[in-house]
């Protein structure tokens, strides 16, 4: 039987096995995917050991650039990532690494009716899981796309790296006022039930969207602020059932359907 697995540390809480496990149902692919706790100090010995007879593996905190780093091949958009969550085995043996978080990203938020052609968005944090998303959401061609972080020096660095592919600025959290279409909370705040300081004057009731990647059994503390001021929210499992679902193509050359997927995976989640 053909081995897939996640290699992270911590690993336990990862959701991905009975995601693929799901999708290998659904699609009739009989394959093995099981979580992998790698060791924070060799994570290349442990990856070259596992592919000796495994076919492909996903890759999670704090493993991602390590990933990256031990990739024979890169696509395009793992190479402007900066990260890999994806490796695959190819016939000759070598490994290549890929990035489907922010194809995922992108997908949830389609998914889900969100326009992002023509709209003005506003990206917060600038850690690998938001200059993973950067490439693929400015190929959707938004009006504005708006990075704010913490530590600003941070997303400026992003507006400059990646700011030939479209309309992208960056921007202090305590200089964001005017309104906009849509939200994308990319920083670890709502792990801690923090909330990154936001002026309430960036959501049009009925209109803004908000989209917290993480995700929880309860609306993340940035959905609930997002909710309370009447915007529409969503959180972050579609993202992670998307991301998959790209991997799962790259691997078995079929695209799973999702949507009974994410559903499954909400039920188990409450
Ligand atoms: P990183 O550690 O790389 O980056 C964390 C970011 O959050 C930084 O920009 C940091 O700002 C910011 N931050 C942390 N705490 C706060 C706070 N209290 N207030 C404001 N900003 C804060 O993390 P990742 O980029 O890997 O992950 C970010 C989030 O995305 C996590 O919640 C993760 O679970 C989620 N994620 C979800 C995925 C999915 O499939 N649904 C996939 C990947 C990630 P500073 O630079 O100032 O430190």
């Amino acid at each position: 039987m053909d081995r897939y697995g996640v290699f992270g540390n911590p690993i336990g809480h990862s959701k991905s096995p009975q995601i693929h496990a799901l999708f290998a149902a659904q699609t009739g692919h009989a394959l093995c995917y099981e979580a992998l706790l790698a060791p924070l100090d060799d994570f290349p010995g442990f990856a070259r050991a596992f592919f000796r007879d495994g076919q492909g593996a996903n890759v999670t905190v704090p493993f991602k650039e390590q990933a990256y780093g031990m990739a024979d091949q890169l696509t395009e958009r793992a190479r402007r990532a900066g990260a890999v969550n994806t490796l695959k085995k190819l016939e000759d043996g070598r490994l290549l690494g890929d990035n489907t978080d922010g194809a995922g990203l992108v997908s949830d938020l389609l998914n889900a009716g969100v326009a992002l052609r023509g709209q003005r968005i506003l990206l917060l944090g600038a850690g690998g899981a938001v200059r993973g998303v950067l490439e693929p959401l400015l190929a959707q061609k938004p009006a504005a796309l708006i990075v704010a972080n913490r530590t600003p020096s941070k997303a400026e660095q992003l507006a400059q790296e990646f700011g030939a592919l479209g309309p992208l600025s960056a921007s202090a959290f305590a200089d964001l006022a005017e309104p906009v279409d849509l939200i994308i909370n990319g920083t670890s705040a709502s792990l801690g039930g923090e909330l990154p300081p936001l002026a309430d004057s960036l959501i049009r009731p009925g209109q803004t969207f908000c989209y917290d990647m993480m995700y929880a059994a309860t609306p993340t503390a940035f959905c609930q602020w997002a909710a309370a001021l009447g915007a529409n929210t969503r959180d972050g499992l579609g993202m992670l059932v998307e991301q998959a679902a790209e991997a799962f193509e790259l691997w078995r050359g079929v695209r799973p359907d999702t949507a009974p997927v994410l559903a499954e995976m909400r039920r188990q989640l409450s």
